[in-house]
Formats: C-alpha cells, sequence, structure tokens
C-alpha cells in the first residue's frame, strides 16, 4: 500500500478539504438526530401544537439537504483524486512502454499489458474514490458522536467505546486474507485477457492451422481460473459483511437494552436522551461498517498497485541518447558502425561485430537466408535496439551522444508490415509529418507512393477508417501507405524491408520507383529480396547467422563468394548472370 500511500500524500488540498467537509458532515449528523428528539419530544410527549414545530421541520429538511450534498461532494472529490492518480499511473505506464517500444512489443502478449493499463489501474480507484474519504470520515464523524453520546449519557458512551474496536480489528484480519486473493485475482485476470487479445489477433493462424478449438480450452480454462479467484474474494468479502453487520448489529442491541432498562425500569434517564442516543448509535456504526467496506476494496487496490509497480520497476535497457544536434539536417550523414554487437536475450540470436560504412546518398543492400539476422541490422540502424557492444558513428560522432528526436526525424523505416493506426487513411498518412499537414499534401504523397487509385477506388476514400476496428489492408497495401508518409517526412536515410513475397508486376514498379524517387535526398538500405534493388545497389551486405560475411558490390560478390552465388540463383529463379 505504500505507493498508494505516497499518492495519498501528494492530494494534500483534496485531503484538507475533505476534513473539513466530514466535519461539516458530524456536525449534521448530530443536529439531524437532536431536531428528530426535539420534534418527537415536542409533539408526543408535551403534546405541542403542529405549528409549534415548524421551524424544526424546516431546520430538519435543511440539515438533511446539507448531509446529502455533503455526502456527494466527499465522493466527487474522492472520484477526483482518484483519476488523478490514475492518470499519473497510465502515462507511467504508457512512457514506461513507449521507451522502449519495440523491446516492449517484443517481450509478448501485448494483451498482458493491456491488462495492466486498463484493469489494474482502475482497480487503484476504489483506494482513492472510497477508502481514503471513509478513512477520513470515519476518523472525524464517530469520534464526533462518541463524544456527543458520552456527555449526554455516559454508559451508552462506554458500551460504544468498548465495542468499536471489534470492528477495524475484524476487517484488519480479513484485509490480511483478501491481499493475496486479490493479487492472485489480478494474475488470473491478466493472463486470462491476455490470452483472450492474443488469441483474436492470432485467429487466422489458428483457424489455418486448426489450433482454434485447442486455444478455445485455453481461453475456457483461463475464465474459470478467473470466476474461482473471483468467487474465492468475493466469498471473503461477502462473509466479512455479514460479520461486520453482526457485532454492529449485537452493539446496537446492547446499547438499546441498557437505555430501555434505564428509561423503564429504572427510570433514571429522560426521553429524550434515550431517544437520541438510539438514534446515534446506528449511526456510529454505519460509519464503522463503511470503512469495513471501503478497507476491502482498499486492499484490492493494495494488490492492483503492486503489480502496477512491479512492472514498473522492470528493468529495461533502452537504446541511449544524448544531447548532441545532428550537424546537417538536410544532408544524409555518413554512417558507420563498428564492432556493433547485439542480442535479443542473454542467450539466442546475436549480431556479431558488424562493420561496416553508409555514405551519404549511398544505396545498401542486406542479403543472406531467411533468419540471418537482416531486419536485425535494420533496428541496430534505426536505434530502435540498443546495441550491447562497440559504436555507431554518424558524421563521425557517436549516435549515442545524438539528440533522439533529431535522429529519428531523418530517418522512414518502412517494415514489413508497417503499423496502422486506428484512425482514417488520411490520418494515417499524415503522421509522416509532425507538424499539420494539409489534405492536398496527403493525397499528393498518396499519389506518390502509388496508393492513390487504391484509396479513391474505397467508398470514403481518404476517410476511410483503418487500423484497429477498421478495413484492414493488405502488406503491401501497408508498405505503400508508409512510403507515403516518408514522402510526407523526406527523410535523409531510409531504411527498407522489402516484401518476401512475389509480389505482383505493377505493384513492383511502384515500390520501385518510389523508393528511387525517395532515394534522390536520401541514404537507403534495404533489406533486399528482389534481384533488381541487389543489382543496382551500391554495395552488399551478405549475411549469415548475424555476421557480416561479405560485402561489395553484386558483381565482385558473384565472383567472390559462391552461397551468394547460389542464393541469387535459387531465390531469383535463375535469373541472376
Ligand atoms: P531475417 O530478417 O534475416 O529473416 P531476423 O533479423 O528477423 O532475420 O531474425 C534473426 C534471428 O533473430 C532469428 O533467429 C529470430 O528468431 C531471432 N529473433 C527475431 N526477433 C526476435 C526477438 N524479438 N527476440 C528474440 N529473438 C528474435
Ligand atoms: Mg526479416
Amino acid at each position: 500500500m505504500n505507493v498508494l500511500k505516497q499518492h495519498a500524500r501528494k492530494q494534500k488540498a483534496t485531503r484538507f478539504l475533505l476534513i473539513v467537509s466530514s466535519l461539516l458532515l458530524g456536525v449534521t449528523v448530530i443536529a439531524q438526530a437532536l431536531l428528530f428528539v426535539s420534534i418527537v419530544d415536542h409533539i408526543f410527549l408535551k403534546g405541542a401544537q403542529f405549528e409549534e414545530v415548524i421551524p424544526d421541520l424546516i431546520s430538519l429538511l435543511f440539515v438533511l439537504v446539507a448531509r446529502s450534498a455533503l455526502t456527494y461532494w466527499n465522493g466527487r472529490a474522492g472520484v477526483k483524486m482518484a483519476s488523478r492518480v490514475k492518470e499519473h499511473f497510465r502515462s507511467q505506464l504508457v512512457s514506461k512502454f513507449s521507451k522502449n517500444p519495440l523491446q516492449a512489443s517484443m517481450r509478448g502478449q501485448s494483451g498482458h499489458k493491456v491488462s495492466t493499463v486498463m484493469d489494474a489501474v482502475d482497480e487503484i480507484d476504489g483506494y482513492f474514490s472510497q477508502y481514503i474519504p471513509q478513512v477520513i470520515q470515519t476518523s472525524i464523524v464517530p469520534i464526533m458522536i462518541l463524544v456527543v453520546v458520552s456527555m449526554e449519557h455516559f454508559y451508552s458512551g462506554l458500551i460504544m467505546m468498548i465495542t468499536a474496536p471489534f470492528i477495524p480489528l475484524f476487517y484488519i484480519i480479513i484485509g490480511i486474507m483478501t491481499k493475496k486473493k486479490s493479487e492472485e485475482q489480478l494474475d488470473k485476470m491478466a493472463i486470462f485477457s491476455g490470452r483472450f487479445l492474443d488469441t483474436l489477433q492470432g485467429l487466422t493462424t489458428l483457424k489455418l492451422f486448426g489450433r482454434a478449438r485447442y486455444q478455445k480450452e485455453l481461453i475456457e480454462g483461463s475464465s474459470l481460473d478467473f470466476r474461482d479467484a473471483t468467487m474465492e474474494v468475493l466469498k471473503i468479502a461477502f462473509v466479512s459483511s455479514l460479520m461486520l453487520e453482526l457485532i454492529s448489529m449485537l452493539s446496537i442491541g446492547l446499547i438499546a437494552l441498557e437505555i430501555g432498562l434505564r428509561l423503564v425500569l429504572f427510570q433514571s434517564i429522560t426521553f429524550s436522551t434515550a431517544f437520541f442516543v438510539l438514534i446515534l448509535a446506528p449511526e456510529f456504526y454505519l460509519f464503522l461498517k463503511n470503512l469495513g467496506q471501503a478497507f476491502h476494496t482498499g486492499r484490492g487496490s493494495a494488490g492492483a498497485a503492486q503489480k502496477i509497480s512491479d512492472v514498473l520497476n522492470t528493468e529495461d535497457h533502452p537504446v541511449q541518447w544524448g544531447n548532441d544536434s545532428i550537424q546537417n539536417q538536410e544532408e544524409p550523414p555518413s554512417i558507420r558502425l563498428e564492432g556493433v554487437h547485439f542480442s535479443y536475450e542473454a542467450e539466442g540470436f546475436a549480431l556479431k561485430d558488424i562493420n561496416i560504412t553508409l555514405p551519404p546518398y549511398s544505396q545498401t543492400a542486406i542479403v543472406g537466408k531467411s533468419g540471418s539476422g537482416k531486419t536485425t541490422l535494420l533496428h541496430v540502424l534505426a536505434g530502435l535496439v540498443p546495441v550491447s557492444e562497440g559504436s555507431i558513428l554518424v558524421d563521425g560522432h557517436k549516435r549515442s551522444e545524438l539528440k533522439e528526436e533529431e535522429w529519428f526525424d531523418q530517418i522512414s523505416y518502412i517494415s514489413q508490415s508497417p503499423y496502422l493506426f486506428s484512425g482514417t487513411i488520411a490520418d494515417n498518412i499524415a503522421v509522416g509529418k509532425k507538424e499539420e499537414v494539409s489534405r492536398e499534401a496527403i493525397e499528393k504523397a498518396a499519389e506518390k507512393a502509388g496508393i492513390a487509385p487504391l484509396v479513391k477506388s474505397l467508398e470514403h476514400g481518404y476517410d476511410t477508417p483503418v487500423g484497429e476496428g477498421g478495413r484492414g489492408l493488405s502488406g503491401g497495401e501497408k508498405q505503400r501507405l508508409a512510403i507515403a508518409r516518408a514522402f510526407l517526412k523526406q527523410p535523409t536515410i531510409i531504411l527498407f524491408d522489402e516484401p518476401t513475397t512475389g509480389l505482383d508486376l505493377q505493384t513492383e514498379k511502384i515500390l520501385q520507383t518510389s523508393i528511387q524517387e525517395l532515394s534522390q535526398n536520401a541514404t537507403v538500405i534495404t533489406v533486399a529480396h528482389r534481384l533488381h534493388t541487389i543489382k543496382h545497389a551500391d554495395q552488399i551486405l551478405y549475411m549469415e547467422d548475424g555476421r557480416v560475411l561479405e560485402q561489395g558490390t553484386h558483381t565482385n560478390l558473384i565472383e567472390a563468394n559462391p552461397h551468394y552465388r547460389n542464393m541469387v540463383r535459387t531465390q531469383q529463379g535463375g535469373m541472376a548472370t
């Protein structure tokens, strides 16, 4: 609960207002009881006329309205406090995930992350919207009641004082029991939603491979697990509210008995005192009981907060960036990689000892078997993953000392499956540019990228929604959209992961001419599968098992390297000469 407490402490103003409103609430509770007693006393015991109690009735109405207003205000303040804290946690999580987007998304289950951002953060709500306001209320109002009752009739106050501690004692015990359970429940929930989202995303693949039924069983299993964990928590919650109810009923009964005996048998107190105590006693326990329930919620929040801070505290190895500016933003820099190493995990695939030079305006083709590390090398070049050894020099300066933003301003990365944001096609092209762009510029970029005819054939044209919840686009269409982004951006470095599958001739032609046009002002590095790209490259990097085994021009490599010769022959259907 420590994380939550820290945040609660920061909300000083709200807490002060909550204290003031709780004091006022206590006043209304007591005033309400006084007015009730006075009205009943006047009418039934003193036989007063209705007119005589009208002022009291009006005051009572006023007090009741004030009490509701204060209760409402308390709730509102809590909810506001909760939404501020949730906003804080969400933005921390998002920036945590986005600091290292590639590694965050590589580390599996995006469903699990959605669950942390959405559900766990929502679970925190209760701590601020209910628990804290209730703690403040309960540490003020019942004490006010206790003081007033004790002054009126000491023995009733004494009974309250003796029985009251049982309620907090009881929920401390429950709290300890539920903390573990609610953490468990959240775990199950995360597993469930993770599995569900990931299954949805991979549904086509699963169907194709006849794995849909198996996944269905997995989902069913984890949904049942989640249900059981939830029921477990609810069971404790229900039993605990029953117990709390019981304790407070017994205590009220005790007070009633004591007062009744004194009033009827010994006639040692007046009716109005007895009635006053009897009205306030249930209020007293009501506040304590509410705290009990809020405590339960607060405990659940503590479990969720733990989850979130665990996520926030997992160590990342983000790409290092500095403060230096890139010298000339208009022209491509020269890029050198010296002894660069990179590995996804401690063991497993690694890029080893990469030494390459990419002069300004040069065209480089990366070739090699599938799995040899071509895409990984593009990620390293783009600055999406950190190098573990060696350095990347940009115009002779270490890239790690450049400003992150300036570097990314210079590059366009056209991956094999560019990401579509949920939005219209126009929105998706416009992300290429940081500034506002006109519809005209968007259409021009789309024209150049060869995606305009497709867009025009759609009913809503550039306003067609794509991405999550929108129309799907094929891999090639997405790449053309990414190229349109690049036309808007005018980068000086272009990284392009060519599609592996054979494209139709027309699409190939479009990709080829648009990349060619972009390359007028840029250095281009292409993971190449097409012979045309390979042949026209200034240099070719031939990769095998994470190493650049050979570099040179097409003619060089054909002569020098039999593997390369073979690869070009077989992959390109013997077109190589
Ligand atoms: P290529 O593009 O040449 O086909 P990649 O660079 O995509 O090859 O992948 C090279 C190797 O790195 C493969 O063995 C692949 O399994 C591994 N790899 C790719 N992405 C990850 C990742 N996120 N975590 C761990 N290993 C990965
Ligand atoms: Mg690849």
